[in-house]
């Protein structure tokens, strides 16, 4: 018996085979991995999770890969009590799930993307690509490395250079792109229809977006097999946070945990935040936002594939969607490096400002269990520091000038 049955068409439902396609050709919709549950349920256990290698492949029976080819060692990142920040805030039970450590880029993206170029082997690519606000294209091109892949990545020109190095180095064809993230989002799907390569997100979209759910699989065993009560996530085109609620109602319907009354909350940068707008607005689909303003530009997207699905899972399931300012984003990253020791780059600082807009509008309980998702690492957009920081002092290599420089000042 096979766990994955084919491709489902999100809005009408039709069906179609495994293949490398990601729209419905009669109305459009997007395509998403159908499982066999009930054959995953007789598979999956606790105790066989619990065996597994310490990755994101010990929830390999609830991914549509059969066996991993690439990217053995990504995710099961550190889920971190924080009880500073979370005294501060007035949560007794706050965590940091800590995809700023995953391996191999130092984001969440080498969930997706080890999932996604697994399939794209098993489908006999052998060029990858992808659009990329930054962090996709470090993992597109560290895995193609991997796995022997010719490796385009496209970007907007004007992203961090931590994060163009971060691709240079694997020697990919760094495309920039000279527009948004959204331009070079359509010039992808241009090209994809054209050529045979495996763009990630988006002919083999279906694949890529599935492996976001072990963000929701390994807090939950994490948490000694509980879902919590709140999740705090970030949203760019939404498909991350659409995936920790279908993970987590996947991982009931296995039998994994009896019961789960999870709410999600999304955050995003104020100046680019068509989803949490068309929340506050009552709307149930998404004005884009043709000119994305902030420094958060990971997150930057201003047309969300996944944004009408992002607001289905607050309006299921409960939350809210609440925005940050440049300001407050710096404010967060600092936050969170003061209080729990994490560097976490501005999708993470949006993260926590959110977070604590949150907590101080009285979104949690006192003693509920919640968990903010932090992304990426701060190591890849230290520019937006500058002038946020305290100063270096410099002094002469010297006794009397440590003691006139330093000493004096404590
Ligand atoms: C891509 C990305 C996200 C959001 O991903 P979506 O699935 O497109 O919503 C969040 N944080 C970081 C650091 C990212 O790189
Ligand atoms: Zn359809």
């Amino acid at each position: 018996m096979a766990k994955v049955l084919g491709l489902k068409c999100r809005e009408c439902g039709r069906e179609y085979p495994i293949e490398p396609m990601h729209v419905c050709e009669f109305c459009f919709g997007p395509l998403e991995v159908k499982y066999d549950y009930d054959e995953i349920k007789r598979r999956i256990s606790r105790d066989k999770i619990e065996e597994s290698p310490k990755s994101l492949w010990r929830y390999i029976d609830l991914l549509p890969v059969e066996e991993p080819k690439v990217g053995l060692s990504a995710g099961f990142t550190p889920l971190k009590r924080a009880d500073n920040l979370g005294k501060l805030l007035g949560l007794e039970n706050l965590y940091i799930k800590d995809d700023s450590v995953n391996h191999p880029t130092l984001s969440f993206k080498d969930r997706v993307v080890s999932v996604a170029l697994s399939t794209a082997v098993e489908f006999g690519f052998d060029t990858v690509a992808c659009a990329s606000t930054g962090n996709l294209a470090n993992s597109v091109a560290s895995h193609a490395s991997q796995a022997g892949l010719n490796c385009f990545v496209f970007i907007p020109a004007n992203l961090e250079s931590q994060k163009i190095y971060g691709s240079l180095v694997f020697a990919p064809t760094v495309v920039a792109v000279e527009g948004t993230y959204d331009d070079v989002n359509r010039l992808c799907s241009e090209i994809a229809s054209e050529l045979q390569w495996a763009f990630v997100n988006i002919n083999i979209r279906p694949f890529y977006a599935e492996g976001s759910k072990t963000l929701a699989f390994e807090v939950v065993e994490q948490l000694g097999w509980k879902a919590p009560d709140a999740v705090v996530a970030p949203a760019a085109s939404g498909s991350l946070i659409t995936k920790i609620w279908k993970g987590l109602k996947e991982m009931v319907k296995v039998g994994l945990i009896d019961s789960m009354n999870t709410r999600v909350y999304g955050a995003q940068a104020e100046g680019c935040s068509p989803i949490a707008t068309a929340w506050k607005e009552g709307r149930d689909f998404i004005k884009p936002v043709r000119e994305p303003k902030t420094i958060a530009k990971s997150i930057a997207i201003g047309n969300p594939a996944d944004g009408i699905y992002a607001l289905q899972v607050t309006r299921e399931g409960g939350g809210d969607w609440e925005t940050a300012t440049d300001e407050e984003i710096i404010e967060g990253i600092k936050l969170l490096a003061e209080t729990e020791g994490i560097f976490t780059e501005t999708a993470g600082g949006t993260t926590i400002a959110v977070l604590k807009k949150l907590a101080q509008k009285g979104a949690f309980r006192r003693d509920e269990i919640v968990v903010a998702y932090i992304t990426g690492n701060g190591y890849k957009t230290m520019e937006v520091l500058d002038n946020h920081l305290r100063q270096t002092v410099h002094i002469k290599p010297s006794f009397v000038d440590f003691k006139a420089k330093i000493l004096t000042r404590v």
